[in-house]
């Protein structure tokens, strides 16, 4: 009997028409010596291919109407390991060796919270292949314009986005509504931006300039309790314009406005 996809755990297989699988691997470019980790492997199509690549696969599924699949296909393979539960709930610091790399097609209903717990773990992994939504993935990793967003800022400060290639939905099983994209985030191991700034300061000047997309930065950094001419003033030392708008601000123009504005 075949296996009756769920929605609610964002269940899109991938099907190997194409060779998109082929095409993961190759940019995410695998050594021998590396151990992964596969966030929801699903039947397993992905992590047949790591299983050949890797030194050990730690593959976090919740559904446990997968387990059985799963462990009839890979139990043999010593490389393989099973962990099954809500990767939300599971201690990455205690499973995950230093310099692991994540390679996964993530369910797309907790892609920000799995893009977040990967972040906090950045000190076990080095770099993350994920496949998301297509439009999460130009948002993840743009480097200007609209699509910019606090989680941008999120991966630009702890290390570097790349947006690869796009999977057309009809290579899913069931087809989704939308296509994907299959991105990269490389974590600093400089540290450079935590170095500059600390993480509180920085999101808090981030999340306010984002609070309301309509809105300019003045509007929205006056949710902080500040007067508008005060920003204003601060803005105009900063060469920044009043009526810029957060998308259109570097990250490093950011870490000068907070620095700026935390020294009353
Ligand atoms: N990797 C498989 C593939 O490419 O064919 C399946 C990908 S499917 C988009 C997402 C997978 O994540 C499913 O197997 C689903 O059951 C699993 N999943 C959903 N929510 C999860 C969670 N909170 N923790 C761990 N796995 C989850």
């Amino acid at each position: 009997m075949s296996f009756k996809h769920k929605k609610k755990y964002g269940q899109n297989f991938l099907t190997d028409q194409n060779s998109v699988l082929e095409k993961i691997m190759e940019v995410s470019n695998i050594k021998p010596h590396e151990e992964i980790l596969e966030i929801g492997p699903g039947e397993g199509a992905l992590t047949e291919l790591l299983l050949e690549k890797a030194k050990k696969v730690i593959c976090v599924e919740i559904d446990t109407d997968l387990e059985k699949i799963l462990r009839k296909k890979f139990s043999e393979n010593e490389k393989f390991n099973l962990v099954m539960n809500d990767i939300l709930e599971v201690n990455l610091d205690e499973i995950l060796a230093p310099h692991t790399r994540v390679v996964a097609n993530i369910p797309y209903y907790i892609t920000s919270p799995i893009i977040n717990k990967l972040i906090e773990n950045r000190d076990k992994i080095d770099e993350a292949y994920l496949m998301v939504q297509k439009e999460v993935g130009e948002r993840v990793c743009a480097t200007s314009g609209k699509e910019r967003s606090v989680l941008t800022l999120a991966v630009e400060y702890y290390g570097t986005g790349e947006y690869l290639f796009t999977i057309p939905k009809e290579f899913f099983n069931p087809v989704p509504k939308i296509d994907s994209g299959f991105i990269s985030i490389k974590f600093y191991d400089d540290k450079r931006y935590e170095k500059l700034i600390p993480e509180d300061i920085f999101f808090k000047y981030v999340k306010a300039a984002f609070s309301n997309k309509r809105k300019n930065i003045v509007n929205n950094l006056s949710t902080l309790g500040l007067s508008k001419d005060i920003i204003k003033e601060k803005l105009e030392t900063l060469n920044i314009s009043s009526n810029e708008r957060a998308e259109n601000l570097t990250i490093e123009q950011f870490i000068n406005l907070a620095k700026c504005f935390e020294n009353n």
